[in-house]
């Protein structure tokens, strides 16, 4: 066992209780940015806490390569949801949890930890290794935030690996879809609904009958799209005179994607037209999607990676978006490695030991075989 198991536990022990809601990681932050210097790299930290009113930037690490090999990007994010502060983790046989009255924080501890284990158990056996960049972000959950506001010019690695997936250890993910938001208002008139109805007009019965209209759901294997939040109307005397959709629409094709949200928003247009009422329509793009073919070598150098250390590799896509999204939009090709993390954003969220451990011999091996 290269990994120092004892020394892996006690620093995630470690960070796991360090609070570190998204826009308040300033503590979180110091203490990597320690570790980080420990480990012999140069840090700094971006702006990105400045444009999200936050209290830190983004980590920006650089370990100077020892040989000629490619630099690779190992990054993770520094943020959790809520329930997340004062965690008690508990460690039972080879599981860690918390004490039950919050999260655990594994998403992503887990994810700093390998990377800072697997880093420094390389410099240890003096691996070698080309330029290496870590990357530590602030307030990924809730909307990708802090990747969206690095300052990916610091960077020159050619690949990256984000340590942030469920799934068993060996997990890489090389595609996830685009988002787009779709925010729709209604407008309608208002009357009294006893004295006056056929003066008003309703519109939640308008938003009503362009949702129904709506394909939504699973549309084909590859997009997907959810009516999510419906508000409208005052009291029940009140004919409404506002509704208000609020839509998302992923897909893995850009095409399908755009198609999905033409089709939403005729919908809306045509039910508002019968009404003779209006509607606002406004789109958000969330994240641009990403598929990495699997003889890329990003996702190639992550298979031999685990096989050389007999963790089965697993290439398959997600559904949902992270950090990586963004940083692959930016131009660098970045898969998402599984870490086996249990029950994620909920009081239940667990660890093994066993994982953490393959996590660390993963990032190193990936060093490793570049
Ligand atoms: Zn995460």
């Amino acid at each position: 066992m290269i990994i120092n198991q004892k020394r892996l536990i006690e620093e995630f022990i470690e960070l796991v209780q360090i609070d570190s809601f998204a826009g308040q990681e300033r503590e979180i932050a110091d203490a990597l940015i320690e570790k980080l210097r420990k480990l012999g790299c140069r840090v700094t930290e971006d702006n990105a806490g400045k444009t999200i009113n936050g209290n830190a930037g983004n980590l920006i690490a650089k370990l100077p390569g020892n040989s000629d090999k490619p630099t690779i990007l190992f990054c993770a994010h520094m943020d959790r949801v809520a329930p997340g502060n004062n965690i008690k983790p508990i460690i039972e046989n080879d599981i860690i949890k918390s004490d039950g009255t919050t999260i655990l924080a594994a998403d992503d501890v887990a994810g700093i930890v390998a990377i800072l284990e697997g880093v420094r158990t390389a410099k240890e056996q003096n691996v070698d290794h080309g330029n290496i960049e870590i990357v530590f972000t602030i307030a990924e959950e809730g909307g990708l935030n802090g990747a969206k506001a690095l300052d990916v010019k610091q960077l020159e690695a050619k690949f990256g690996y984000f340590l942030d997936a469920s799934g068993p250890v060996g997990t890489i993910v090389n595609q996830a879809p685009s988002h787009k938001d779709l925010d729709l208002i209604f407008y309608g008139k208002a009357a009294h609904a006893g004295l006056r109805p056929e003066a008003g007009i309703n519109a939640i019965v308008v938003a009503a009958e362009a949702i129904a209209n709506m394909n939504i759901g699973r549309i084909d294997f590859e997009t997907t799209a959810n009516v999510g939040v419906i508000k409208g109307g005052s009291a029940t005397n009140i004919v409404p005179d506002q509704a208000e959709v609020n839509c998302e629409i992923r897909s893995l094709n850009e095409d399908k994607l755009q198609a999905q949200l033409e089709h939403m928003i005729a919908k809306a247009e045509k039910a508002a037209e019968k009404y003779n009422t209006k509607i606002d329509i406004k789109v958000t793009d969330c994240y641009p999607g990403f598929i990495i073919p699997e003889t890329e070598p990003v996702v190639a150098l992550a298979v031999k990676a685990a096989n050389s250390i007999g963790i089965e590799p697993i290439i398959e896509g997600t559904g949902g978006g992270s950090d990586a999204n963004i940083v692959n939009g930016l131009g660098i090709p970045s898969v998402v490695l599984g870490l086996n993390f249990q029950d994620v954003h909920s009081k239940n969220e667990s660890i093994a030991i066993t994982d953490l451990i393959k996590s660390a011999q993963f990032v190193l091996s990936i060093i490793e075989n570049a």
